[in-house]
């Protein structure tokens, strides 16, 4: 399968990362480990941001001031980070975590220059704590992390096949939109990927592919263009 895309982010959100045992599913992390895996084998420079909605949400602990919130939900990311960077280690692949919220001894500050270096030499640079700052999310960390280390598109791997032109829900006969400009999908208010990291990729050119993780290649055969739905991608 040839690669559409080289030099790649993907981003896994927590709630595909957590399972029925708890908030960290063995299974899941092993899965993901094994798809950077393959697809770094078939040539893809790698690097991934790792949600945390599996472990915090911000706006779902409203019994804390927002600030208070949101660090607790970027906190959770990094509980994701060490554990996918222990799985990628287990398989063989080598491994690098960087967190906005640094934790001496766990994870080293996000370095833009550091994580490209690495990159070229076939490291996978695990991202973790989001941006650091509250009320984003980790999509807007996956775009602004992307643009850092060169990446040429951002994947972000979902539970469902990609973007719908109706609730599907509701609508039997709503079907996967192929393809789509920035700003189309911020005109439909589309919410599978966070408005503001759409407004950040339109402004810089950066396609995100929205595709589905249903079974082992998913992350492969998106990087090679056949899966999901496309976000830009023209420029
Ligand atoms: N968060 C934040 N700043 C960031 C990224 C995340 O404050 O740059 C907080 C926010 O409260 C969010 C939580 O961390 O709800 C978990 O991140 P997110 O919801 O993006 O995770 P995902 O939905 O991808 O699992």
């Amino acid at each position: 399968m040839s690669l559409r895309w080289r030099r790649a982010l993907l981003k896994i959100s927590g709630e595909v990362l957590g399972g029925k045992e708890g908030p960290l599913d063995k299974g899941a992390f092993s899965f993901y480990a094994g798809e950077i895996g393959r697809a770094r084998e078939a040539g893809a420079e790698l690097s991934v941001v790792v949600g945390g909605g599996n472990v915090a949400r911000g706006a779902a602990l409203a019994f804390l001031p927002p600030t208070a919130g949101h660090t607790l939900g970027m906190l959770g990311t990094l509980l994701n980070g060490v554990a996918l960077r222990e799985f990628l280690l287990a398989q063989g692949i080598p491994a690098l975590l960087m967190s906005a919220l640094p934790v001496e001894g766990v994870a080293e500050p996000v370095d833009p220059w550091r994580a490209r270096e690495a990159l070229a030499k076939g490291t996978v640079v695990v991202f973790a704590g989001g941006t650091g700052d509250p009320f984003v999310t980790t999509d807007t960390a996956a775009v602004i992390r992307a643009l850092s280390v060169g990446a040429e598109v951002v994947l972000k791997a979902s539970k469902v096949p990609g973007l719908f032109d109706d609730d599907p829900q509701r609508n039997p006969k709503a079907r996967v939109i192929p393809k789509l400009s920035h700003g189309e999908y911020l005109a439909r208010g589309l919410r599978v990927m966070d408005g503001a990291a759409v407004a950040i990729a339109g402004e810089n050119s950066l396609p995100i592919v929205i595709f589905q993780v249903d079974r082992e290649g998913a992350v492969l055969e998106a990087l090679s263009g056949k899966r999901g739905s496309l976000i830009g991608g023209d420029g």
